[in-house]
This record gives C-alpha cells, structure tokens and sequence, in this order.
C-alpha cells in the first residue's frame, strides 16, 4: 500500500512537475504572447497614429481640393469674363484700328495741304525779306534823311529864336504899354454932380495905337494938351484878347530861354487886376477861355506857355510857380504853410547873398503840369491874399502881387556845337535871380553848382532855366540880363483922376528912356523911338 501510495506520489509529482512544466511552458508562452501583444498594441498605436495622420491629411486634402474646386470655379468664370473682355478688346481693337486708319488718311491729306501752304508761305516769306530788305534800305535812307531835316530844323529852330529874339528886341526888351479904361460908373461916385460935372469928364485919349493924349480945359486950371508915346496904347473899346494879342511873343521868348516880366501899373481902380486878371478872381480854375471871354493876362499867359509846352513835348520843362504877396513892406510866401499854426501866407525875408544879391529865404515853389493847375495856385494865392488875417486891408493897391513861374529843361545834348548862339548860353546858364536855401526851383539849385560851367565844359548835365514874373506894382526887380519887362501902364480916362493919371504916364516916359539909354549903349536902335 505505502509503495502504491509512494508510486501515486512519485506519479503526481511527475504529474505536478509535467503540469508545471507546462505551466511554465503555458506562462512563458503567456509572456511572448503578452510580449507580442505589447508589440501588437505599440504597432496598433503606430497604426492609429499614422490613421489619425492620414485622417488630417485627407481632411487637409479634401480642403484643399474644396479650394481648388472653388478657385477652379472662380477661374472659369473669371476666363469667360476675359473671354468677353478679350472679344470687346478685339473689337474695339478692330475699331481702333480702323478708325487708326482713317485718322492717318486725314492726317495725309491735310498734310499734304500744310506742306503745300508752307511752301507757299516759304515762298511769301521769301518776297516778304525781300520787300524788307528794299523797306529797310529806304528806312535807312529815310531816317538819313529825317537826321538832316532834324539837323537842318535845328539850325532854323536856332534862326528862328534869334530872328524871334531880334523882333522882340526892335520891339524893346523893355516895353511900356498903356491901357486907357473905359468910364464906369463908379466914375460919379461921390461927386457933386453940379460943381463936379467937368470932373466925369474924359480928359485921356488914345490918338492912335501908340499916342496918348492928355486933353484937359477946364476953367480956372492951366491948359493941359500933351502927348505920350508907348510902344502899344489900347483905348477903353479894346479886348482882353487883344491886350493878350500883343503880350503873346514874350511867351515864346520865355521858353527860348528869356526872362519875362510884365507888371501892371496904375493908381487904384485904374483897371489893374482887370487886366491882369479879368474881372472875376479865378475860383474856378477849370474855366476856360472859351467859357470867359474877359479873362485877363495872368490865366491866357498860364493857357499859352502849356500850348507851346505841348507843341514841342520831347524837352517839357518842368513849370514850378512861387507867389508872394508885398504887403507894408513886409513880404508873404502864398503858397507857404505856417508849420505852428498851419494858417497859410508865410513871412519871408529878403536876405543879402555873398555876392552882394537880395534873395527871398525859403520861399515855396510849386510844381505845376496845366493851365489849371497853375490857375487853382494863383485862386488860392489871391484868397488868402483877401482872407488871411494879417493882410486885412482896405487899400488895395499897398499890397502887390508876385507871381513866379519858373521853367526848367535840361539842355540839348547836342547843345556843345551850337555853343556861339548867344541865346542857347543863356538857356544853359540862365542868368534869372535865385533863391537862398528853401525849396527853390530845380535849376538854381543845381546850375548854381560847381559843374555849372559855360556850354561844352565838362561836367553834369545842366539844366536851363527861365522865369515869367506877374507882377501888379512898379518896379525894377527883374530888369537887367537879358530879360524882357513890360509894363502896362493902367489908366483911368476921368478928369479927376489926372493927376495920378500924369503921375503914371510920367513913369511910363521914364521907363522908356530906361530902354533909350539901353539902345545907345549898344542895343539896335529900334526905329520907333520918338
Ligand atoms: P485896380 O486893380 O487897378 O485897383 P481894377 O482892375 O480892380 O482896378 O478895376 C476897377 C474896376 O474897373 C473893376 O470893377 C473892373 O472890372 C473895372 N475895369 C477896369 N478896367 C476895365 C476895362 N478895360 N473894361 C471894363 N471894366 C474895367
Ligand atoms: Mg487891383
């Protein structure tokens, strides 16, 4: 029993030990199983991976081919769009093309037109340069011959200033002329018309135009029955123009270069202003002459120097115009504003030069370029000679009127070789009083410098100077040069006015041996001396 036992063990050892082999076996098969699991499920993993991969990738893929199929879309559209486009384009093309074709066909044709044009303007041209070859050799020729006109209208200006000159000098440098007024009614003012009847009476004729007559019978007073000679009488019928008529040359004497005064003188009421004047004072200067007849010399004077101004504009002389009035001695600058008060009507005094001269201190001078504006000068001249409050006065004839007007040109250019005209020297070296310091005219302050030396010297240009004086007194301001004076004597034809009347013509008489004395010192003798 125990060896049956021992062999049941020895048995189920084996078996034990068989099934624990195969256990073994079994479990060492379960670790490669488990082994080639664990690599089965790494490579799974790797599967999976490389599924989820390809999953994106085909997602990405079909993404893409979705953009494609869209862009593929697009651009189908887009080519048949082009494919429209590009048949327009063609057709237009065509167009173009055609039109292209037309355009050159013109261009041809009115090419060919200009060119035929330019060849016939070339042509024209060339007769047109040939026209002015001829034009300008005759231009050349022309202006040759102007040059000697000129030259030769020169020299016959110059004849003509002498033979002017000449004339004006037969008649006198110095010329008294005596202007008779007519009665006026004022004449029998104040008068006892039964003792004074013979005093209303005419007692001054004008015989002819160059003899007065002082006739004068009345009882009780010596006979008086005398003559005076004057180179022009005017008797009371006579116009303002025709006064005028005969004072107009000095104007033309004035711009060749002379100095001209011309002053009235006469007792107060004798007709002065009016003569000077007319018988209104000039508060409009744009009047006239055609509007008022009976303007007196001073605006005609003013009308006529810008007249012979204007005929001759390439040398306009610049017209500058100064008026004093003298007034108890005293002397007032019209066109001056006091700088304190600003009242106009300035005082001046006369001041003694170096050289021994009597000159106005800083006196005003005015530019002027018209008869107007010259005019509207001696308007507001002669109101403030009426208004201004240290000229009150009722007797007029204590204060006297100087009206300046000085004309500056520059000298010819070609002046040097017509140097021995005597008259051209005076232009160039005016020998017309000058004012000290102030704003006196262009040339006495500049032909008085240095430079200022005889015709053809070296130096600056020079600048010619003349001066016309209006002037309503007597006197002997502006004789001597070789300025031209006339006084017109002014009288009243009354009986009772003979004295001053006497007074007056008596002066003229003298004035007029003045110019005798003259001429027998070497002046032509003039053949109306009497
Ligand atoms: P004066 O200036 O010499 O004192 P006016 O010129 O004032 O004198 O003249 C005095 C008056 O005589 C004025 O009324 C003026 O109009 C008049 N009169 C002067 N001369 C003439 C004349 N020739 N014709 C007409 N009236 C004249
Ligand atoms: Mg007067």
């Amino acid at each position: 029993m125990p060896a049956r036992g021992a062999k049941w063990g020895r048995v189920a050892d084996q078996r034990v030990q068989q099934l624990q082999h195969q256990v073994r076996v079994k479990e060492e098969r379960i670790v490669e199983l488990e082994t080639e699991n664990s690599i089965l499920h790494l490579k799974l993993a790797e599967y999976q991976e490389m599924i989820g991969k390809s999953n994106r990738e085909a997602t990405r893929f079909y993404f893409l081919y979705n953009e494609k199929q869209y862009l593929q879309r697009n651009i189908h559209s887009t080519l048949i769009k082009l494919y429209q486009v590009i048949q327009k384009l063609k057709q237009d093309i065509k167009e173009f093309h055609s039109s292209c074709l037309e355009l050159i066909r013109n261009y041809q044709d009115q090419y060919r037109v200009c060119l035929s044009e330019i060849v016939t303007a070339v042509h024209r041209t060339q007769l047109y340069n040939e026209a002015l070859q001829s034009h300008q050799s005759r231009a050349v020729h022309l202006e040759k011959c102007l040059q000697e006109i000129n030259e030769q209208y020169q020299i016959e200006k110059q004849k003509r200033k002498l033979l002017h000159n000449s004339l004006v000098e037969l008649k006198g440098n110095i010329r008294v002329h005596c202007r008779i007024r007519p009665l006026l009614p004022f004449d029998n003012e104040f008068d006892d018309p039964v003792q004074n009847s013979s005093l209303c009476e005419k007692a001054i004729h004008a015989v002819d135009d160059e003899t007065v007559l002082v006739k004068c019978n009345r009882p009780g007073h010596p006979l008086i029955n005398k003559t005076y000679n004057f180179e022009r009488v005017y008797g009371p019928a006579e116009s303002q123009r025709t006064v005028f008529g005969e004072i107009r040359p000095l104007l033309m004497s004035l711009l060749d270069g002379y100095n001209v005064c011309i002053m009235a003188y006469g007792q107060t009421g004798s007709g002065k202003s009016y003569t000077m004047l007319g018988p209104h004072l000039p508060d409009d200067p744009a009047l006239s002459l055609d509007s008022h007849g009976d303007l007196g010399i001073i605006p005609r004077a003013a009308e006529e120097l810008f007249r012979l101004i204007s005929e001759n504009p390439s040398r306009s002389p610049e017209v500058e115009v100064s008026i004093v009035e003298i007034y108890n001695n005293e002397i007032f600058d019209l066109l001056a504003k006091d700088s304190c008060t600003l009242v106009s009507g300035v005082k001046r005094d006369v001041i003694t030069t170096k050289e021994g001269k009597k000159e106005l201190s800083r006196l005003t001078y005015k530019s002027v370029s018209s008869a107007v504006a010259l005019m509207g000068l001696v308007a507001g001249g002669l109101r403030l000679r009426v208004k201004h409050p240290t000229l009150v006065h009722t007797d007029s004839s204590r204060s006297h009127l100087v009206i300046t007007v000085t004309l500056t040109a520059a000298s010819p250019p070609d002046s040097s070789h017509q140097q021995p005209n005597p008259m051209l020297k005076e232009l160039i070296c005016p020998s017309a009083p000058r004012t000290a310091g102030g704003e006196g005219p262009r040339a006495s302050r500049r032909a008085s410098s240095p430079g200022a030396g005889p015709v053809g010297a070296a130096g600056p240009p020079r600048q010619a100077q003349a001066r016309l004086q209006l002037v309503d007194l007597a006197g002997s301001e502006c004789v001597g040069g070789d300025a031209k004076l006339l006084v017109m004597l002014c009288v009243s034809p009354c009986q009772k006015h003979l004295a001053e009347t006497l007074q007056c013509l008596g002066f003229g008489s003298r004035a007029r041996q003045v110019q005798r004395g003259q001429a027998k010192r070497g002046v032509p003798a003039s053949g109306k001396s009497k």
